[in-house]
């Protein structure tokens, strides 16, 4: 009896020892149970039997019996272990799969992260291109704003210009006529006049004669204006140019100016002149008129000297644009800082009529001349030291 106790309980302990788990180890406590309780019941059969059997007096037996017995439990037990292992080795696979499971959760993981990362990084270069875009598309939209507004600024300057242009040419237009039409008118007051002076001048007291030579002035000056209008409103109308050798036009000026350079005993220097692209009367008119005024404004008691000379040059705006730059310099008496400009206006004068002779209209016709065939005219002037008036032409 002690035999079977110390058994179950020998039982009891080596399945606790080699079950790993709390649950399999009340398997093993349920299994105990069963297996004590039916020690229990063969012990009481024992006991049962023993009593009956030591009433039958034959202990042999019963010592076979528990033997028999022990045997059994041992067997129940190897049953038992057996079980046991293969069940670790169920946990065993068991923990193999949940590692290898663990393992793929952990690159599943990580190929989630990786994704995670990238997923961050595309929209981040989509936001990127999307700003990009954005700001690219608006900086567009203010490109296009602006070029609307500069074609329309444009557009009214031209249209501003079209409208100058005709308003000039109406202008023009109404010079010629009137000059023109007054022409006629003038020639018959001045023929009048004169056979007025021829015919009556004598019976005419001093106060009559002279204003009848004021008259006579008069019309004359006023004959000048008008024919100086006249060929104003003429100039820049030409556009067929030829090949101008200016060389050539100043010595057919030297010819025309021949009486008054004698007479002013003035000195003309000529230097580098090229051959350029224009025409040829207006070219002429317009070096007559500052060879003239170089003569003119002369400063008293002494001889004029003036110097033409000619540079080629190149547009510092547009490099592949050429220009001659023609220079006339006088020795006279030299133009004020503050009338550079001024005197390039139509019927401006700086003297009297009595000081210098002349109807104003001279630097108006040089102007309107070298514009109209593509060029700039301005001056460089020192009070009573002289002048030098610069021009230029297109290569
Ligand atoms: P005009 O010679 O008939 O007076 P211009 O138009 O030729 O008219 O000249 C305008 C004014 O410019 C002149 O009245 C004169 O005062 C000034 N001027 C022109 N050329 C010279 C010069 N070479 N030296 C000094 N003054 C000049």
């Amino acid at each position: 009896m002690y035999f079977t106790v110390a058994l179950y309980f020998c039982f009891i302990f080596v399945s606790f020892s080699r079950s790993s788990d709390v649950s399999d180890r009340f398997d093993y406590l349920s299994d105990v149970c069963v297996v004590i309780e039916s020690t229990d019941k063969i012990t009481t059969d024992i006991n049962g039997n023993y009593n009956s059997d030591a009433d039958d007096g034959e202990p042999e037996n019963d010592i076979q019996t528990q033997i028999a017995f022990a045997k059994k439990q041992e067997e129940t037990i190897k049953t038992i272990n057996q079980e046991i292992d293969v069940r670790n080795k169920i946990l065993e696979q068991q923990d193999l799969q949940i590692k290898e499971q663990k393992e793929k959760l952990a690159q599943q993981h990580l190929k989630i992260t990786t994704q995670n990362r990238i997923n961050l990084l595309l929209v981040s270069m989509v936001l990127l291109v999307v700003g990009i875009g954005f700001v690219i598309y608006r900086g567009f939209l203010a490109k296009k704003r602006f070029t609307i507004a500069l074609e329309k600024k444009n557009q009214a300057i031209d249209q501003q210009s079209l409208t100058l242009d005709a308003k000039n040419k109406e202008l023009e237009q109404f010079a010629y006529i009137a000059s023109h039409d007054l022409q006629e008118p003038l020639d018959t007051i001045s023929s009048f006049i004169g056979l007025i002076a021829e015919d009556y001048g004598d019976s005419f007291d001093d106060v009559g004669k002279e204003s009848l030579t004021y008259i006579q002035d008069a019309s004359c000056r006023m004959k000048n204006l008008i024919n100086e209008l006249l060929q104003y409103s003429r100039l820049g109308k030409n556009k067929e140019y030829t090949n101008v050798d200016c060389q050539a036009v100043l010595d057919d000026l030297k010819v025309v100016l021949q009486s008054v350079l004698e007479e002013k005993r003035a000195k003309i220097n000529i230097s580098n002149l090229p051959i350029v692209k224009g025409s040829e009367i207006e070219l002429g008119l317009l070096f007559q008129n500052l060879i003239s005024n170089a003569i003119k404004f002369m400063k008293p008691n002494t001889i004029p000297e003036i110097h033409i000379s000619c540079i080629q040059k190149t547009d510092v705006k547009d490099v592949s644009k050429k220009f001659w730059q023609f220079s006339v310099k006088d020795n006279g008496i030299g133009i004020p800082q503050e009338h550079k400009e001024r005197i390039f206006a139509i019927f401006q004068r700086l003297h009297s009529r009595e000081e210098y002779q002349g109807t104003g209209i001279g630097l108006a016709h040089c102007k309107k001349i070298v514009e109209s065939h593509g060029g700039d005219i301005w001056l460089d002037s020192e009070q009573r030291k002289g002048s030098t008036f610069y021009f230029t032409i297109p290569v």
